[in-house]
């Protein structure tokens, strides 16, 4: 299987603070990639990165053959790359189903615009971003409230409603930033059942996780970072009998 991506000695620097150094790794298409790491060990910085959202003060990223690390970040979903956020990005007064649509118009080639002029052709792409955001309400399990609106739902469900977001945009790489953040032990369960169905589909997924059940379920390889380090990769069983990688979690 060819790499989908490539980080390559990417360093990145916050004034004085090294949140990333000189960090290296590839990932295999179709694999789930967790990314742990104690706080402030610099996963989200990467994860930033990954998605364009600021660029690496050092190194350099490939996606799919592409260097993608010094484009701005509305160039990275039409690529095949989408995200969830740590700290939900739903907007309250729309639908559920509106959400969903909402993610394919800011993706789409003729986007919102040519939408809400009723351009030629956009009642065809209309149509067609409808069914997707149906058939991803129904995979998460959220087609019993597609017409609910989002600020009414509880964290479980809007968390659902981000992955159903994401996956609408049929990506190559999704991207999740704590997605069992807040869940309860059932929720996370179905969510790690979720990922792994995703999967099944061919989405290649990193993922960044505090829950360690569900990270050393889902995932094919871990890769640790420690203060800005990448301290060790493998998979969950390796890592997890790593000297390296308990000593960054017991603090020693
Ligand atoms: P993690 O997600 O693993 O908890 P982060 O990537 O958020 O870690 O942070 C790694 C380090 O970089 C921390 O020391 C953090 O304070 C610092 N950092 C992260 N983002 C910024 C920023 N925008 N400006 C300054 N420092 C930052
Ligand atoms: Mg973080």
């Amino acid at each position: 299987m060819p790499n989908l991506l490539e980080v390559k000695q990417v360093t990145k620097k916050f004034g004085g603070v090294v949140a990333n150094k000189d960090i290296t790794f590839s990932f295999e298409e179709g694999n789930v990639v967790g990314l742990i790491g104690p706080n402030g060990a610099g996963k989200s910085t990467l994860f930033n990165m990954v998605s364009s959202i600021f660029p690496p003060t050092e190194g350099e990223i490939w996606f799919d053959g592409k260097r993608i690390d010094r484009l701005p970040s509305y160039k990275i979903a039409p690529l095949g790359i989408a995200r969830t956020f740590q700290n939900l990005q739903v907007f309250k007064r729309m639908t559920v189903l509106e959400n969903v649509m909402v993610g394919l118009h800011t993706n789409s080639k003729s986007g919102i615009l040519s939408a809400a002029f009723k351009l030629p052709g956009a009642k065809k792409e209309e149509q067609k971003m409808y069914e997707q955001a149906w058939e991803e309400l129904k995979f998460v399990g959220l087609e019993d409230v597609a017409d609910v609106e989002a600020g009414n739902l509880p964290l479980g469900k809007l968390r659902l409603l981000e992955l159903a977001r994401a996956l609408a945009t049929r990506p190559k790489l999704l991207l999740l930033d704590e997605i069992a953040a807040g869940l309860n032990h059932n929720e996370t369960a179905a969510m790690s059942d979720l990922i792994l169905q995703v999967r099944k589909r061919g989405v290649s997924i990193f993922v960044v996780e505090h829950d360690m059940d569900l990270v050393m379920r889902v995932s094919d390889q871990i890769v640790v970072l420690d203060q800005g380090e990448k301290i060790a990769q493998g998979t969950p069983k390796e890592v997890q009998n790593d000297r390296r990688v308990i000593e960054a979690y017991l603090g020693t």
